[in-house]
């Protein structure tokens, strides 16, 4: 038996978040380009030797970047967009992160990045595959030149070599790379660059090569895509040239199945091939099979995207026969890169015990490839039996927790009616009874739920965290931010009110703190983009609502007005999406479970008086699967869920959606099955070209078209709103319109915000008067 191991990539932004803090530290311009690159330098050591350290064969070099493994590439290849018009008096780390963040002068938005103002515009971002990874998206013209600049890629090799790893480098593939980038020419295909992007990988190879790295990986999930025809074939080509150079080329497929590119795939001419093993376990007999046995197989065997302990003995019985076909050769190695998710376990001291010996975080996953590859080698030391030994004991134990399985969930699944998901009556028919019962304006102005998070706010929410603020204080303070907000809407006009989420830490955390099977970490931050980290809560049992989540601040806010208050809920889908989710069950099960622990809600609102209720569901668009072909199922159930979570309603009871941040054109069917009777939508920035589609598929029920974007600290005029609401009118049947902002309103301050709503109401009221 001779089994390898070594990992795709590692997390880079350190255990207490090290990497983030320099940055924003060097941005603020308190460190210098030199400290920062030490801090750099100091967490590559460190991952480096907890890679040797685990016992894994090869340390992995060239998967740290400082903001983004894409923008690092696009200096790398030497291909930075001509718009930056840089100079040479500009280091390569300021242009990096002026490509990265734009030019000084503008502001970027909190939530999404997305950058907004005069100057020079940062790269796009945009999600690296199906993760919340945002990578900055390479322009790609017949003008883009690509030259190599390899000099910190090989220097942070010649780091690793000093310290005395075996290294293994990492970089994008080639077709990757084009893949990821954006045409900014129109008609221009970025294919053709192709021809003379390889003679820059062919001549960073050979500099690799005289380096002394014996293999390069080079990343290609491309492969696990719907490819157009063009781009497959380049694929062979691609490989047959660079394989000349003479390094042994890794080529790392993840996230998803081959499947009709598995046979070209195993016929590269590359000296070995990674494969999904977690995505795409089915896949791994055929794969076996059609790779030529020369080259190395490396199996993906441990979970890369989620946090969960690795079942060894599945693993084993999966990876036995396959080193038995292989003749003992094997490479063993995570799905993915580790990069999704969070450091290590070790920080977690506060994490109940049991559900803490059901996780593995980077750190333990590096540990799990070692202790398989002993096993598999058919090691008996006494610290592998120990690791197989407590592996057996916490996955036996996973699977018979009463946290995880609730039998009072499984009843009330298995009672479910097929009409569970329908309202009582069809949209027109509600249409009318809520119209009676709300008497509201033509052109209804309301806004997404919340408003600003001020510094009091906040400040109040870190006090009570730490126990110096008491619980009845902290409540009342929120009362009267509730008040606050609920008051300066009335004295702006706007129709249906909000309470505004002051007492929300995040739209996902809020709820899954107050559900059974949600649990939450300390330091489990994964990179979202730069140095922004989120931390996601992990999902782990049958979820289950103990009692209501927001009745009370609703009901609360509805004291204050008259006007209708709408309820605010964090959909299902959403809830899932932004989680680690459970790996014992379809995730279609999970989302089920969601959705009922909100229609409790939906329903205890409703008894509340709350007669306008709006489920959140901004991340529907992002659960899409990576292949066409999964499409349809997962909109099923992910409607389905959304429209279980809304149907306990009478007809009385409107309901509202928002969704944001994607482009939906193509999913407007399953967001009309959806059936909410009002939907608020992000389309200011596709200046509404959502909505001409909307049009033309004749979308039936309420929709409010964001008129402004909430991104911007610009405060839009009446005129830009009315103008993008006469617009709309022509698409959309004007009775139908609600007028809205884009998004909610936390990353703003109160100023512009009422500013930009009193415009709002303004243009509304102008598009009542031309009626
Ligand atoms: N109701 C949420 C808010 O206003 C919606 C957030 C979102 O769309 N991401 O903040
Ligand atoms: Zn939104």
């Amino acid at each position: 038996m001779t089994i390898r191991t070594h990992i795709l990539g590692f997390p880079r932004i350190g255990a207490a978040r090290e990497l983030k803090l320099a940055l924003e530290r060097h941005w603020r311009g308190e460190v210098s380009e030199a400290a920062l690159e030490a801090t750099g330098q100091q967490l590559r050591a460190r991952h480096w030797a907890l890679q040797r350290d685990a016992g894994l064969d090869y340390v992995t070099v060239g998967d740290f970047a400082l903001y983004d493994q894409v923008a690092s590439h696009i200096q790398l290849l030497g291909c930075e967009p001509a718009r930056f018009n840089f100079t040479p008096e500009q280091s390569p780390l300021a242009r990096y992160f002026t490509m990265a963040r734009g030019e000084a002068t503008q502001a970027q938005h909190a939530d999404c990045g997305h950058a907004h103002a005069a100057g020079t515009a940062a790269l796009e971002m945009s999600k690296w595959f199906d993760t919340n990874y945002h990578y900055l998206v390479p322009e790609l013209s017949p003008q883009t030149q690509f030259s190599l600049a390899g000099e910190r890629l090989l220097a942070e090799v010649a780091e690793a070599q000093a310290l005395g790893h075996q290294v293994k480098a990492a970089l994008i593939g080639p077709l990757t790379f084009l893949w990821l980038g954006k045409e900014k020419t129109p008609g221009f295909e970025r294919l053709a660059l192709l021809e003379q992007l390889l003679p820059v990988y062919g001549a960073l190879l050979d500099r690799l090569k005289q380096q002394g790295v014996t293999w390069v990986q080079l990343d290609e999930p491309i492969l696990g895509l719907d490819l157009p025809n063009a781009w497959r074939s380049a694929v062979e080509s691609t490989y047959w040239q660079l394989n000349q150079v003479g390094v042994n080329i890794l080529l790392a497929t993840y996230f998803s199945p081959l499947e009709e590119n598995l046979s070209l795939t195993c016929r590269l001419p590359v000296a070995g091939l990674h494969v999904d093993g977690i995505r795409a376990p089915h896949e791994l007999i055929s794969v076996t099979d059609w790779l030529p046995e020369h080259k190395v197989l490396s199996i993906g065997i441990v979970d890369g995207r989620n946090i969960w302990r690795t079942d060894l003995d599945a693993a084993l019985a999966v990876l036995q026969p396959l080193a038995a076909r292989r003749n003992g050769q094997l490479w063993l190695a995570p799905s993915c890169s580790l990069l999704h998710v969070p450091f290590s376990l070790e920080a977690e001291t506060e994490l109940d015990g049991e559900i803490k010996s059901w996780l593995a975080f980077a750190t333990e996953k590096l540990s799990e490839i070692a202790v398989l590859k002993g096993a598999l080698e058919g090691q008996s030391d006494a610290a592998t039996l120990a690791a197989l030994a407590s592996s057996r004991l916490a996955i036996a134990g996973r699977r018979a927790s009463p946290r995880v399985q609730r039998a009072s969930v499984t009843q009330r699944l298995q009672a479910l009616t097929p009409t569970v998901d329908r309202r009582d009556s069809s949209f027109p028919l509600r249409q009318a009874v809520q119209r009676a019962r709300f008497q509201l304006p033509d052109f209804p102005t309301t806004t997404i739920g919340s408003f600003p998070q001020t510094a009091a706010i906040r400040a109040a929410r870190a006090s009570r965290q730490r126990g110096e603020l008491a619980s009845v204080e902290y409540e009342q303070q929120m009362r009267a931010e509730i008040a606050h907000a609920v008051a300066r809407q009335e004295a702006l006009g706007l129709d249906v009110l909000v309470h505004g989420e002051a007492e929300r830490n995040d739209m996902v955390e809020y709820f899954g703190e107050q559900l059974d099977g949600f649990a939450f970490t300390r330091l489990g931050w994964v990179q979202s983009y730069g140095s922004r980290c989120v931390k996601p809560p992990v999902l782990y049992g049958d979820v289950q609502r103990p009692a209501a989540m927001t009745v009370a601040w609703t009901v609360h806010a509805q004291s204050l007005t008259h006007k209708p208050m709408k309820g605010m809920l964090t959909g299902p889908v959403t809830l899932l999406q932004w989680s680690f989710v459970r790996d014992d069950q379809p995730r279609a099960s999970t989302a089920l479970q969601l959705a009922l622990a909100i229609r409790d809600e939906v329903q205890d609102l409703e008894t509340a008086g709350i007669g306008i209720i709006q489920i959140d569901e901004p991340a529907i668009r992002e659960g899409l699967p990576l292949r066409r072909g999964q499409w349809d199922a997962y909109l099923d159930w992910a409607t389905r869920a959304f429209r279980i979570a809304a149907s306990v309603v009478s007809d009385a009871t409107q309901i509202h959606t928002h969704m944001c941040y994607a482009e939906f054109n193509n999913i407007l069917p399953q967001i009309a099955a959806m059936d909410a009777d009002v939907i608020t939508l992000e389309t200011s920035r596709s200046d509404m070209e959502l909505l001409t589609d909307l049009g033309q598929f004749r979308y039936q029920n309420e929709i409010g078209p964001g008129v402004y974007d909430i991104h911007s600290p610009r405060v839009p005029s009446t005129l830009d709103m009315v103008r993008l609401l006469q617009k709309a009118s022509a698409v959309i049947p004007p009775a139908n319109l609600w007028v809205n902002p884009d998004c909610g309103l936390k990353t703003r301050g109160w100023a512009e915000t009422e500013a930009a709503l009193k415009n709002m109401v303004a243009a509304a009221q102008q598009m009542r008067a031309a009626a």
